[in-house]
C-alpha cells in the first residue's frame, strides 16, 4: 500500500484521537490515522476498576521502565503507557484534572502566545459533558463525558471530613475557580464504562469515510523531501512486519506520547546533532532538546490500618464481590465502576507557597504483600501523596537506530533537594490527616510507612525504598522559543516544515495536577491551528 492522505496523525492515543476527530471533520480533509497497538477489545479496558489489570499487560501496555533511579536507591521504575486505541486513556485512572490557572498562564509567560488559561478554558469547556451541567467552567455537548464517582464509601466521606479538620477547604470542583482544597474527583465514566478518547472520539465517528484508522502499525520514521515532511515509514506488525510507506499532501503530527514522539524524531534524524551521530543516525536537523526536559510525578503511600469501616478489604470477600459483579452486569454500579481515586486534595506543603503544590489520590483500599510476593488487600486504606512542581528533569533517548528497541529512560526523580524536602512536607500532611480526631473510632495502626518511621531522614529513606510514578511524563518536545525548544508555539517542529507534535511531550512544564485532559486540549489547539494555517 502507498496512499495519499492530507494529514497523517501517528499515535491514536489520548491527543491522536481528539486529533483525528477534528482533522476529519472536513469531509474533504483525507486522514490516516497510525496506532502501534491493536483495538481496545479487552473486557478490563472498559470496566474502571479493571485498570489495575492492565498495569503489565504486554499486549495493550509498552510496559517501560526507567533506567536505575540513583535518588530511589537504583530502583527501576515502572511506566505503563497505553499501547492500544485510546493510548494511556485506555488504561488510566480515569481522574478528570485541568490543572491550575497558574500553570497555563507560565507556559504564556514563556512566550507561548495563545497558551494561557484564559485562552484554553473555551477548549477545555468545548470537549466535556459535564454531567452537572454547564457554567463559567463547565461545558456541556462535547464528547468527553465529565462526571462524579458514582457511589462513595463512608471512608471517603470520612476522609474528607479529616482533611477539613486539618485545615483543608471542602472543594465542589476542582476544574472551577480553585483546585484548592479537598473533595470528590470527577472522572470519565459514562453510566459505568470508561471513557477513553478512542470511546469519546474514535467511535462514534466510524462511519467518517476521510478516516482511516490502521492499527499494528509501528511507524517507524518521518519521510522528509528536502527539509519538509512528507509521510511516515510504519511497520504493520500483525501482517508479517513489512514496511509500508504513507504520503501526505499536508501535515504529519505525532502524537506518540511524552517517550515516543521524542523516540520517533530521533529515528528520523532530528535531534541532538552528537548523540543521533554517534548512535548511527543521519542527522536530519539538529535540536538539541529533543527527549530532554522530561518531568514526572513521583507518589508515595501512606497506608491507615482501620477497623468498623467498610473498605475494598470486605468489598472483594467473595460473597460481596460476587454481589458487586452482579450489581455491575446489571446496574453498571458498585466497586468494579471504581476509579483509581475517588477522593483528592491539593494542598500548600508550606503555608508560604501561593498555591496548592501536593496531590493526594485517596482510595478505601489497602495491599500488602503476602509471603508468596502477592498483593492483598488488608483493612485499610491509602492516601497517595505527589510533589506537584518537581524541579528534577530527566531524559528519554533512543539506544539505538532499531525502532522496537526501548528508548532508555532517566527520570532523574528527586535529584534536587527541593523536590525532596517537598515530598517529606507531604506525607507529614497526609499523615496529619490521618491523624485526625475525625477518624478515631476506626484507626489502627500506620501499615505504611508506619510508625517506626518519624525523622525526615527516615521518611526520604522510605520514599526511596517505595515512591513510584503516578505515570503523568510530559515536557520532552517541549514547546517554546529558547534553544532547548522543540516545537513552537503552534506545535511546528523547529527546523523542518509539515511536522507537528501534540501530546504530552510539547508541555514545557508540568501541570499541577493530572494530565489526560490537557493532553486532549493540546490536539484540539493543534486542530485548529492546523486548519487555520491552511485556509491563510
Ligand atoms: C496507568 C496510568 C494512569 C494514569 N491516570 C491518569 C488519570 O487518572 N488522570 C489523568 O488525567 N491522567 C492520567 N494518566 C496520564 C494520562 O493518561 C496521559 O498523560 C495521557 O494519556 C497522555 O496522552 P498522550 O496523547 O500524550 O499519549 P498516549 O495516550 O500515551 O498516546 C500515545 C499513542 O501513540 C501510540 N504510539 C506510540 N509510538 C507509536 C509509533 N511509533 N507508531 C504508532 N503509534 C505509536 C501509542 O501506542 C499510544 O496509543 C495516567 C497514565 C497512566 C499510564
Amino acid at each position: 500500500m502507498d496512499d495519499t492522505y492530507d494529514h497523517i496523525v501517528v499515535g491514536a492515543g489520548t491527543a491522536g484521537c481528539a486529533l483525528a476527530y477534528q482533522l476529519s471533520r472536513e469531509s474533504t480533509n483525507r486522514v490516516l490515522l497510525l496506532e502501534a497497538g491493536g483495538r481496545d477489545s479487552h473486557p478490563m479496558i472498559h470496566i474502571p476498576l479493571g485498570f489495575a489489570f492492565l498495569m503489565k499487560h504486554k499486549d495493550i501496555n509498552w510496559c517501560y521502565q526507567t533506567e536505575p533511579e540513583p535518588e530511589l536507591q537504583n530502583r527501576r521504575i515502572d511506566w505503563p503507557r497505553g499501547r492500544v486505541l485510546g493510548g494511556c486513556s485506555s488504561i488510566n485512572g480515569m481522574v478528570h484534572i485541568r490543572g491550575q490557572r497558574e500553570d497555563f498562564d507560565h507556559w504564556a509567560s514563556l512566550g507561548n502566545r495563545g497558551w494561557s488559561y484564559d485562552e484554553l478554558l473555551p477548549y477545555f469547556k468545548h470537549h466535556e459533558h459535564n454531567a452537572k451541567g454547564s457554567n463559567r467552567y463547565r461545558g456541556v455537548g462535547g464528547p468527553l463525558w465529565v462526571d462524579e464517582v458514582p457511589c462513595q464509601f463512608d471512608m471517603s466521606a470520612l476522609f474528607v471530613k479529616a482533611a477539613i479538620d486539618e485545615g483543608l477547604a471542602f472543594n465542589e470542583d476542582f476544574n472551577g475557580a480553585t483546585e484548592d482544597g479537598v473533595g470528590y474527583f470527577q472522572v470519565n465514566i459514562k453510566r459505568g464504562r470508561r471513557q477513553s478518547t478512542a470511546v469519546a472520539y474514535l467511535k462514534p465517528i466510524r462511519k467518517r469515510t476521510n478516516l482511516t484508522v490502521q492499527t499494528h502499525a509501528l511507524t517507524t520514521r518521518v519521510l522528509f523531501e528536502d527539509d519538509r515532511a512528507v509521510g511516515v515509514s510504519y511497520r504493520h506488525t500483525r501482517r508479517g512486519g513489512g514496511s509500508v510507506t504513507a504520503r501526505c499532501k499536508g501535515e504529519v503530527i505525532l502524537c506518540g506520547g511524552a517517550i515516543n514522539s521524542p523516540q520517533l524524531l530521533e529515528l528520523s534524524g532530528i535531534g541532538d546533532q552528537a548523540r543521533l551521530a554517534s548512535g548511527g543516525v543521519a542527522v536530519k536537523q539538529h535540536l538539541p532538546g529533543v527527549g530532554e526536559n522530561l518531568q514526572d510525578h513521583l507518589t508515595v503511600n501512606i497506608c491507615q490500618g482501620l477497623k468498623g469501616i467498610n473498605t475494598y478489604y470486605e468489598e472483594v470477600k467473595p460473597l460481596r464481590f460476587l454481589e458487586n459483579l452482579l450489581q455491575y452486569i446489571f446496574a453498571r454500579r458498585g466497586m468494579l465502576a471504581f476509579p483509581s481515586a475517588q477522593v483528592g486534595a491539593f494542598f500548600r506543603t508550606d503555608p508560604q507557597v501561593e498555591r496548592p503544590d501536593a496531590q493526594i489520590h485517596f482510595a478505601p483500599a489497602a495491599g500488602e504483600y503476602n509471603d508468596k510476593g502477592t498483593m492483598v488487600t488488608v483493612p485499610g486504606t491509602t492516601a497517595t501523596v505527589c510533589y506537584l512542581r518537581p524541579s528534577s528533569r530527566g531524559s528519554v533517548h533512543i539506544q539505538s537506530d532499531d525502532p522496537t528497541q526501548h528508548p532508555a529512560i532517566c527520570a532523574n526523580y528527586l535529584s534536587s533537594e527541593n523536590d525532596r524536602q517537598h515530598l517529606i512536607a507531604g506525607v507529614k500532611k497526609t499523615r496529619a490527616i490521618f491523624a485526625s480526631p475525625v477518624l478515631e473510632k476506626h484507626r489502627t495502626s500506620e501499615l505504611l510507612p508506619g510508625d517506626n518511621v518519624q525523622s525526615d531522614e527516615e521518611i526520604l529513606d522510605y520514599i526511596r525504598r517505595e515512591a513510584v510514578s503516578v505515570y503523568h511524563p510530559v515536557g520532552t518536545c517541549k514547546m517554546g522559543n529558547d534553544g532547548m525548544a522543540v516545537v513552537d508555539d503552534r506545535l511546528r517542529v523547529r527546523g523542518v516544515s509539515g511536522l507537528r507534535i501534540a501530546d504530552a511531550s510539547v508541555m514545557p512544564t508540568i501541570l499541577s495536577g493530572n494530565t489526560n485532559a490537557a493532553c486532549i486540549v493540546i490536539a484540539d489547539k493543534c486542530a485548529d491551528m492546523i486548519l487555520e494555517d491552511r485556509r491563510s
